[in-house]
């Protein structure tokens, strides 16, 4: 009989209570539902044995057919390792295992035929191959011609009581064999059509027990489309319901501040800058609550974009609050925009951790009475006892480090919730930003303002020390200041701290005042001695600044016209962007040095390549996402949106946009998904549970 997707694990073929509980331990896994969405990681080709002198790349998985002729050990300590000399009459290759050499000593069969399944790892100009499955060649399951075969992820102790790959696939084809019912289609006929995508159920089995390479691409690209389709369809539903269903503040009429400091700017804003605050406008004064996500290069000019929407909200009678990652950040934003607002009546107040209980309690009364118009500040903003009269919008800049549940803090602080305009330090690619911020309206500055020089980037070497020396000297000579940013991580902080120190010194040797003054800014400098030392930099009183990445982000100082990174091949691409960003803000021509090792490896090479080739932050970002995943660029590695079964934010980008697109579509047509061809649909959305749960609001 077929078995119900919805049956407990206990109850399928092959899975006891043992079985079922560490399901349930180690993957979260109750259901044959649950299991039946377990995807392979990757196939194995067996229907074909390579031998040995065939071997020609180490990227992809072989399987031969020999025998071990000869096992010995090699090396010592932790590189002591167990070698077998494997030979299948053609060439002879060591199969090597670092780790389980007792066990695998007594498990492999020498002299007898077996087949080898792995990777191969170039060696000294020849091949060989770590921790390879090893099976004898008359087991049953190792039949050629069985096509495709699936390789499951699993974990040490699922693999320690035979839930191991091979013990993963017996247990699922022994619950596809018996038979399933309720796997039903859940995409509507149109979208199946349009797309040319197969069905539900077919796919599943195919992506267990795929028939051959063609029919498993069908089934890996229907299934990539549901998982990517159904995502936007829950933030873009999230999306709707915020912007449509909760009342925002309106900000009806465009103020005396507004004008007031539209007018008196030194420049003219530019395209992209006057359309963006356009889309603002639009979303504040409509009455719905807006989320508007505002991407744009570094130096882009996104803080007067802020500051504008401020004064929009300020003009209305509202406070707004702007919120940064990091006090440095919050104090700049504090002066430069008191700054900008010298002559209008607007009241501006800084909070951060380190201000003071008496300055911090007159803060949060005034907050209440309504006296502060604006509040600059970072995480501390969010603490429970800021209260606001009247905020109406929040801006959370440079949002990177902000999670999704920080943004939802700032809902609480007024009965409307406040507006939200959300400001990315550098971009992210497109595809990203519409997943991890799917819920967000995206606005794109992408224009610099006129004028501005590109960056010259260069790559050095330690070799070349003198010359970039030289360099300093001559900038300082003409005027200008420079940074020289070293890397600071805290696995290596000792050391790291040491090459900082030393760096500091041999510059303090060479560089002598008067002409020189050097400042210094790391976490291990007291914060105010910090704040200070930032002062004096942005004043001009030091020329040459040495920091680690505290000054990352946001830092604006228009006369700095040098930024040397040391040991670049250490800093991730947006990192290293978000620095060289810190120069070419001004009139001068800027110049950005990158020192590194010699030697670097692939990875590193093509980030430091990137950086000499292109100053496109758009560019960087969707490099930096092919380097290091998703996750890392969005430093969102743990949240939930950018965890994906099967589809791939890098390689599927174009199915994103689609699935994208076809969301937003339904979704203007059908809000509640009321109409007869989205039953199944809404169905399968109210079925899962472990999603964020509106979909049961709709009836
Ligand atoms: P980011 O987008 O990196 O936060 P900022 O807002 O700090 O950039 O702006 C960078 C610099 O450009 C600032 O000195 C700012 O005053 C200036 N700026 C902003 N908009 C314009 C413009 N339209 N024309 C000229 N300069 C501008
Ligand atoms: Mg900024």
């Amino acid at each position: 009989m077929a078995r119900s997707i919805h049956t407990p694990l206990v109850y399928c073929k092959g899975i006891g209570p043992a079985k079922a509980q560490l399901l349930l331990s180690e993957l979260g896994y109750a259901t044959l539902e649950d299991l039946l969405g377990h995807f392979p990681f990757r196939y194995v080709d067996r229907s074909k044995f390579f031998a040995i002198d065939e071997i020609n790349s180490d990227a992809v998985f072989f399987q031969l057919k020999g025998t071990i002729v000869g096992l010995r050990d090699e090396g010592l300590g932790p590189r002591k390792r167990l070698v077998a000399n494997f030979t299948d009459g053609r060439g002879h290759m060591d199969l090597v295992w670092f780790r389980g050499a007792q066990v695998m000593r007594k498990l492999l069969p020498v002299g007898k035929e077996v087949v080898v399944f792995g990777k191969p790892t170039a060696y000294k100009g020849t091949f060989n191959m770590a921790h390879p499955e090893v099976e004898l060649a008359d087991s049953d399951k190792m039949k050629l011609g069985s096509g495709l075969k699936p390789v499951y992820s699993t974990t040490e102790k699922l693999a320690a009581r035979a839930l191991a790959s091979n013990g993963l696939e017996k247990i699922i084809a022994a619950s596809l064999a018996e038979g399933i019912s309720e796997i039903e289609e859940n995409l509507p006929d149109y979208i199946l059509a349009k797309y040319r995508l197969a069905p539900r159920l077919w796919s599943v089995i195919e992506i267990h027990q795929p028939t051959d390479h063609t029919m498993l691409e069908m089934a890996i690209r229907r299934m990539k489309f549901e998982e990517l389709f159904m995502r936007q369809l829950e933030l873009m539903r999230l999306k709707v319901i915020q912007t449509t269903q909760s009342p925002g503040a309106v900000f009806g009429k465009v103020g005396p501040l507004f004008t007031g400091l539209y007018e008196q700017l030194p420049f003219n804003l530019t395209g992209a800058q006057k359309r963006v605050l356009k889309e603002i406008r639009a979303d504040v004064k409509s009455g719905h609550h807006m989320n508007r996500l505002v991407q744009g290069d570094v130096g882009s000019g996104k803080t007067v974009v802020a500051l504008l929407s401020a004064l929009m909200a300020i003009d209305n009678g509202f406070q707004a609050c702007l919120m940064a990652p990091t006090e440095i950040l919050a104090n700049q934003h504090f002066n430069s925009l008191r700054k900008m607002l010298a002559h209008m009546p607007v009241e501006v107040a800084l909070l951060t951790g380190s201000v003071k209980t008496a300055q911090r309690k007159a803060i949060l009364e005034k907050l209440i009475s309504g006296e502060i118009h604006l509040l600059i500040g970072t995480h501390a903003l969010i603490e429970p006892v800021v209260s606001f009269a009247r905020l109406g919008l929040a801006i959370i800049d440079e949002q990177h480090r902000f999670g999704v549940a920080q943004r939802s803090e700032l809902w609480k602080k007024a009965t409307i919730p406040p507006h939200i305009l959300v400001m990315t330090a550098t971009p992210i690619p497109r595809t990203l930003a519409m997943t991890v911020y799917g819920d967000l309206d995206l606005s794109v500055i992408d224009e610099l303002p006129p004028g501005r020089q590109v960056i010259q980037t260069i790559h050095k070497t330690d070799a070349s020390r003198l010359w970039v020396n030289g360099f300093i000297d001559r900038q300082v000579r003409e005027g200008r200041q420079v940074y020289i940013v070293y890397p600071l991580i805290e696995e290596s902080e000792a050391l790291d701290h040491k090459a900082l120190t030393e760096g500091y010194e041999a510059l303090i040797r060479r560089f002598e005042p008067p002409e020189f003054r050097i400042s210094i800014v790391h976490g291990r400098v007291k914060a105010d001695t910090r704040d200070e030392e930032m002062r004096r930099f942005v004043e001009g009183k030091t020329n040459i600044m040495v920091a680690t990445t505290v000054i990352e982000v946001g830092v604006d100082v228009p006369n700095a016209s040098v930024m040397i990174i040391e040991s670049a091949e250490r800093f991730g691409l947006s990192q290293l962007h978000q620095l060289r960003g810190r120069v070419g803000r001004g009139a001068a021509q800027s110049y950005c040095i990158l020192m590194s090792k010699d030697g670097l490896n692939p990875d590193a090479k093509k980030r430091i390549d990137t950086m000499v080739r292109t100053t496109d932050g758009f560019q960087i970002a969707e490099t930096d996402m092919e380097l290091r995943g998703p996750g890392e660029v969005t430093g969102t590695k743990q949240s939930g949106l950018i965890k994906f079964k099967i589809a791939d934010l890098v390689q599927d980008r174009p199915m994103v946009e689609a699935a994208r697109a076809t969301a937003s579509d339904i979704l203007t047509r059908d809000p509640d998904l009321q109409l007869p061809e989205h039953t199944e649909l809404r169905q399968f959305l109210q079925s899962q549970t472990k999603s964020t749960g509106f979909w049961s609001k709709i009836s």
